[in-house]
């Protein structure tokens, strides 16, 4: 059998074992054993002192006895070390009663399954959501260090590629601030998303060790492992009730081990709990070869398993099916669902009432065989009739779709999965067919309908669309923008609205946490909004930030917010001279595109459009020259190693940094600049500083974006299209705060129609840009052949040419527009008092009422009426 629990009865005292039957038997169990035995930990209990002194005093003994060093060889490093460790033992407090609390009142609980969490720093992310920075910072300051050096000695944990990643990683920041008890479930890998470094203008990756030194923000729980099985093979047998049922026997074990990452609340005692499965071998001797004398070959099995979550793959919106990644899919959800049933069955309820306990959010299609999973368990481990089952994992799941693109879309060979998880597809066979048999019934005879609906793609091999597995097996589908989620409805998911009906597909947009992405990455404007607005209460309800209207017009006020953005600007000066060696005019303005490094996002038509700002500024006269804007074009972003045209485009920003950078003619009126490694914590140094970020994918193809929110929240103006959440926050912050352009989505297309059977002549100014780049003018032409070939040979599938017109215009409007410094600042404060909508706070209370049906539970409350029942 699969997923037995190993760890479950481990002895914790002479005459017990630990059951599992909720902490307070627990408590009870120990006072029996020895009456004094609780006066002892009340005792010894861990104090709670967040104190300048008490701080001190745990940080000098961790550098004493957890680091063993001393005053005489303590670098910043050891220090960041101790203060983290320092700040670990307040989060495990807050850890314990918050799981403490949760098992007490036993409420439904929400599992958000992400197999990315790309999380960045976590130690001045928890002494603000713990309200430590001041009295800590001064109290590392006392003994000779200064905070941000102590800071920025952190590696991120960048366990995920962009915007998917992240998104769950804000999520997990509002669901423990608005008290949710909720957990996600993730990998553990052993590298995250690779370095990026730049060599002669390429992309070069290096892998992503960063567990190097260890990470204070992970508890291991080696006492957490869980068996799972790949292979091995189904038979039937007759139970004692006289019912055949499915056993799945043989295929080799590895471990699951659990490690927990606690995620704080801003301005609660709760904490919340990321727990990351780590591989690794089982403890046996493969018999078989070792009696055969094959060493070799019994290591290899061993090497095999710790493979499983080595490595994150670095593909962001694209499938790429290789059989470890499918491995890395069944192994979590495996794990994470023998955690979230092992934790219902403490209740002792009913089976039936597992939807009443477990919401299971599925952040895109990689967890989708969760559904199979939790089928599997419901009906051969637990022997229930198929439909009593599936009605409870319906019940139970919900599913977020992230993405349009085709290639994007997961979908599994069947021989492969028949071969690694031989019970699953067969069951996933099962629920196609009676599926299947549902349409039949509602649409008789639509023999197109079915092809189209069907789990199973009749191609050869077979596949399993695991979109559709998905939709199938939740009673919720959400898309991730206004937009997205209606062409979700049309297009791609149109026949399940007609046969599912309109209820079951819903909107959430996307939202980012206020707490990283303005108060911990801006510190100097979040200072100046609770100077203005009296208190820090808009950290928790962003709309507030509404309040900021009233300041517009003052020109003190005005005069401070400009000031905070020049400040961003120089701190992000400081850091391309740092790591690029290019000097920047922090006066010029800032024009910003990072995100990932993709042919839909259009950083090629970013690049293309200085190449034609940098001609028309070469053939200015000195007095026009003086008349412009000068501008710093920034990108930064990492292209999937395999994505060719992606790397390309990298080189071509480069190579045009180049010749620019060093042209004396234009006068400083243009610099262009890379930023290599694009990460979390590089986020927070360039978000505060853009005047206008870009975010300018083909219309339809960005399902939300959350750097464009990012971005705004901070005072940038967005130049956009009418695409994602672009076209939500233009609805929130008004016409004249943002630069939008390009055709609509539902143009798409017939242009793209256009282009391959219509011969569509080339934008001419695009047409001169890619001649200036064919004449040599930005190195040797023939490497940038394939990329422009994209544009001919490739029809223009992402429509550069059709937007390229209006896309200059719209930066003309920019450069028009940023001369009025004065109406400028009012634009960029008006952004940020705008932008209540798109907290994530206010997106998970939409999760929360109308998906999971969850409610808050905050730790202080239960401890109180917990005081009173024993009082
Ligand atoms: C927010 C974020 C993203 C997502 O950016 P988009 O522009 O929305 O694609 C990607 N990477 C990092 C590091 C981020 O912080």
């Amino acid at each position: 059998m699969s997923a037995a629990i190993v760890g479950s009865d481990v002895p914790i005292g002479p005459h017990h074992k630990r059951t599992f039957t909720g902490f307070r038997d627990l408590k009870k169990e120990i006072a029996k054993w020895n009456p004094k035995a609780l006066d002892l930990w009340e005792k010894f209990a861990v104090p709670e002192n967040d104190d300048k002194e008490s701080f001190q005093s745990s940080f000098v003994r961790h550098v004493t006895s957890t680091l063993a060093r001393s005053v005489y060889n303590i670098d910043n490093f050891s220090a960041y070390q101790a203060t983290a460790h320092t700040v670990r033992d307040r989060l495990i407090k807050r850890w314990n009663d918050t799981q403490q609390a949760h098992a007490e009142v036993g409420p439904k609980r929400v599992y958000y399954l992400s197999l990315e969490f790309l999380l960045g720093r976590s130690l001045d992310n928890a002494l603000l959501n713990l309200g430590l920075k001041e009295s800590y910072g001064e109290g590392v300051e006392d003994l000779g260090f200064r905070m941000e050096d102590v800071l920025d000695q952190e590696v991120d944990a960048a366990l995920g590629n962009g915007g998917l990643g992240r998104l769950a990683a804000c999520y997990m920041d509002s669901l423990a601030t608005l008290d949710y008890p909720a957990w996600g479930y993730g990998l553990r890998y052993t590298y995250g998303i690779f370095q990026q470094r730049l060599n002669d203008g390429f992309q070069v990756e290096f892998p992503d060790y960063w567990l190097n030194f260890d990470n204070p923000w992970e508890l291991p729980r080696l006492d957490v492992v869980i068996d799972i099985y790949f292979g091995g093979s189904v038979s039937k047998y007759t139970d004692n009730n006289g019912r055949v049922r499915a056993i799945w026997e043989g295929g080799e074990p590895i471990q699951a081990v659990a490690y927990d990452v606690p995620i704080p609340g801003y301005g609660t005692k709760n904490c919340i709990n990321i727990r990351l499965w780590s591989s690794k071998p089982k403890r046996k001797f493969d018999l078989k070869h070792f009696n055969e004398g094959q060493y070799e070959k019994a290591v290899q099995a061993q090497m095999e398993a710790e493979n499983i979550t080595a490595v994150l793959y670095p593909n962001d919106n694209h499938m790429v099916g290789k059989e470890l990644r499918l491995k890395q899919q069944y192994f979590w959800v495996a794990a994470s669902l023998a955690d979230i049933v092992r934790r219902f069955k403490k209740s002792e309820k009913p089976i039936s009432d597992f939807p009443k306990q477990v919401a299971i959010q599925l952040n895109d299609t990689h967890p989708t065989l969760a559904i199979v999973e939790l089928q599997r368990i419901l009906v051969d481990v637990e022997g229930l009739e198929w439909d009593d089952a599936w009605d409870i994992v319906t019940d139970t799941f919900a599913f977020t779709n992230h993405t349009i693109l085709p290639e994007a879309m997961e979908k599994w060979p069947v021989p492969v999965l028949t071969y690694l998880l031989p019970r699953h597809m067969q069951i996933i066979f099962d629920i196609n067919l009676f599926f299947l048999q549902s349409v039949e019934k509602k649409y008789p005879d639509d023999r197109d309908l079915l092809a189209r609906l069907s789990i199973i793609e009749e191609s050869s091999p077979q596949f399993v669309r695991m979109a559709h597995l998905a939709i199938v097996g939740s009673h919720r589908v959400n898309g991730v923008a206004e937009l997205h989620s209606n062409l979700i409805k049309t297009t791609i998911f149109k026949d399940f609205v007609k046969f599912f009906g309109q209820e079951k597909f819903q909107n959430k947009t996307n939202g980012i946490t206020p707490r990283r992405w303005l108060h911990q990455a801006n510190p100097k404007l979040s200072d100046l909004i609770t100077e203005k607005l009296g208190n820090k209460d808009w950290l928790k309800d962003l709309f507030k930030l509404k309040q900021l209207e009233k300041y517009v017009d003052d020109p003190d006020f005005k005069k401070r917010w400009v000031a905070v953005k020049g400040s961003n600007k120089a701190r992000l000066a400081d850091y391309i001279k740092k790591q690029t060696g290019i000097s920047v005019n922090s006066n010029a303005l800032f024009d910003i595109q990072v995100k990932r490094i993709h042919e839909y996002k259009r950083q090629f038509m970013n690049i293309l459009s200085v190449i034609h700002r940098y001609n028309l500024l070469k053939k200015m006269t000195p007095k026009q020259r003086k008349e412009t804007v000068p501008r710093v074009v920034i990108f930064g972003g990492k292209a999937a190693p395999g994505y060719y045209i992606a790397k390309l485009v990298i080189k071509l920003i480069n190579s045009v940094a180049d010749v620019v950078n060093k042209d004396l003619s234009i006068e400083d009126t243009l610099k262009v600049v890379f930023i290599p490694d694009y990460n979390v914590s590089v986020a927070e140094i360039i978000v505060p500083a853009s005047d206008i970020s870009q975010h300018i994918s083909t219309a339809g193809t960005e399902a939300s974006g959350t750097s464009n929110m990012k971005f705004v929240l901070n005072g940038g103006l967005i130049l956009g299209t009418v695409d994602g959440a672009n076209i939500e926050i233009h609805e929130e912050i008004g016409d004249e705060n943002i630069f939008m352009f390009g055709n609509l989505a539902d143009k798409v297309e017939d242009l793209r129609h256009a282009h391959r059977y219509r011969n569509k002549q080339m934008d001419p100014a695009l047409k001169a840009v890619l001649d200036d780049i064919e004449s040599g003018h930005f190195g040797d032409p023939r490497i940038f052949v394939p990329l422009i070939n994209t544009l001919t040979i490739g029809k223009d599938y992402y429509l550069l040419s059709d937007d390229f017109g209006s896309y200059l215009r719209a930066q003309d409007m920019v450069d028009e527009a940023y001369k009025d410094k004065d109406e400028w600042a009012k634009k960029s404060i008006l952004c940020t008092a705008r932008m209540g909508k798109f907290s994530s706070d206010r997106a998970i209370k939409e999760y929360a009422e109308s998906i999971w049906n969850v409610e808050p539970i905050p730790v202080e409350e239960v401890r109180e009426h917990k005081l009173h029942e024993f009082s």
